[in-house]
């Protein structure tokens, strides 16, 4: 963290180099962690996706701080990410000596009882085009549809808590993917109620440009008056900001930005940003004005993470930093209910409290953020308000993006419930039967599974 590793990366650019489970041994060294975790994070790596890289091993993360160090619980395995029985036994496997492939065996049966696609994704957001079903696409809110390119279903280093987790651990059956733009172009033009294309995945910025540009151009060449924006949501800015400084690529991606500007769309990177610590090194405020220099506009969000980002002046310093660079906050997002969301969930009501006692202290132009939001199977649902209507305590609750559009901006109450982490533990206020959306919701569901 010091001036040091600051001086080294201003005069030589780091290789990238992927550091994954088999790496532990070493790492551990440098991060001065024993042999006891090293075991735990071995155990726990063998279910859950691992993968960290030099940067940010050497600039995000300060080994004095470990494991309390908020990068560090960000990319690293750790032991309260499994339940405790499959915890033990992994840990047991593992110390134990087992073969690779009895680790694998237990590891599989572990991660089949997660939950690795939440919100319905599978069965209810699946595009259709001339009837048939579009692989590696997404589109659940009117407006916006998402696109998987195939390549870039993996990042630069994972989160530890990331429900893209299924698309990691090689499992074929639950990949989206998609090498097909033109069937994007195809639908796009089909629909034109979507006016923004966003491009994720895994993180895209893994692709090289020249990848990138065969789904970006033609795009671009189809002429889709409809489409006003395409954006790409990345952690690269985070986790590997040289792919915006270094080198020919690099370039080409700024005029990439420049000629979707001249195709007269907005051009947007939608930055997985999480801790205002991402945004100290020298290389990644370079990475950020070369990216606005080239015409693109950068929005952030990021999940509220225990242990990561967990306290509200974390994110008031993180909205500062980004709005000081130019950057736009955009949304605060509840951790989803898959993968390690036990270890990483912080109840809605301190949620709240950690976004207003944030939102209260910074300055009007931070304040385009949103949240704290869940992204639930009837849209993107904000926690607006806790209050008392009628002598009951509520949840005020409202959906930036339903399902149906006719829900955006509308608010409905749920009891107060100071342990809910989810919709799902959600009632409703006011002795209701159900919120005003389940119905519908339920029609969708048993309409897609009628169809298979
Ligand atoms: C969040 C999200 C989007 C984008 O929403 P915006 O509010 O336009 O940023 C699109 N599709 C899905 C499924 C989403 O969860
Ligand atoms: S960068 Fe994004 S997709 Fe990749 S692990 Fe993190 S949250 Fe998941």
């Amino acid at each position: 963290m010091g001036g040091e590793s600051t001086t080294r990366e201003a005069t030589v650019m780091m290789k990238f180099k992927a550091n994954t489970r088999r790496d532990l041994p070493r790492i551990a060294e440098k991060l001065r962690f024993d042999a006891d975790q090293v075991t735990d994070m071995l155990a726990v790596s063998a279910v859950l996706p691992f993968r960290v890289n030099d940067y940010v091993i050497e600039n995000l993360i300060d080994p004095k701080s470990v494991p309390n160090d908020p990068i560090f619980q960000l990319t690293f395995p750790q032991r309260g990410m499994l339940e405790e029985k499959d915890f033990l036994h992994m840990r047991d496997l593992v110390a134990k000596g087992a073969s690779e492939t009895e680790i694998k065996l237990s590891a599989d049966k572990i991660r089949g009882q997660l939950n690795p696609h939440p919100a319905g994704q599978m069965q209810l957001n699946v595009p259709l085009l001339d009837g048939e079903v579009v692989d590696g696409m997404q589109h659940k809110y009117q407006e916006t549809v998402l696109f998987f390119p195939s390549q870039g279903q993996t990042c630069h280093a994972y989160c530890s808590y990331c429900f893209r987790w299924a698309q990691f651990v090689g499992d074929a059956d639950l990949k989206f993917a998609s090498r097909e733009a033109s069937k994007l172009v195809d639908y796009v033009r089909d629909n034109p109620q979507v006016s923004s294309v966003l491009i994720t995945g895994g993180d895209p910025m893994v692709m090289k440009t020249a990848v990138l540009r065969r789904y970006i151009e033609p795009l671009l060449r189809a002429n889709l008056p409809s489409l006003h924006s395409i954006r790409i949501g990345t952690k690269a800015l985070a986790y590997w900001p040289y792919r915006f400084t270094e080198g020919e690529d690099a370039d080409d991606f700024l005029r990439l930005i420049g000629e979707v500007k001249a195709a007269g769309k907005h051009f947007a990177l939608m930055a997985h940003s999480s801790h205002s610590r991402e945004l100290e090194p020298e290389v990644a405020r370079k990475a950020v004005d070369r990216v606005l220099n080239a015409g693109a506009v950068i929005r952030c969000q990021a999940p509220l993470i225990r242990k990561v980002n967990d306290n509200a002046n974390v994110w008031a310093q993180l909205w500062r930093q980004q709005v000081q660079l130019g950057m736009v906050p955009y949304y605060m997002f509840v951790e989803r209910d898959t993968g390690a969301k036990a270890y990483f969930e912080v109840p809605l009501a301190r949620a709240y409290k950690v976004f207003t006692e944030a939102y209260s202290q910074v300055a009007g132009l931070c304040r385009t953020v949103r949240g704290p939001s869940m992204s639930a199977l009837p849209g993107k649902v904000l926690v607006d308000g806790i209050t008392e209507v009628a002598g009951e305590k509520v949840f005020v609750l409202k959906f930036l993006q339903g399902r149906d559009p006719k829900w955006a901006n509308r608010i409905f109450f749920a009891k107060y419930d100071p342990k809910a982490t989810w919709m799902s533990d959600l009632q409703p206020a006011f002795g209701e039967e159900r919120f005003f959306f389940e119905a519908a919701v339920d029609e969708a569901l048993a309409e897609s599974a009628r169809k298979g």
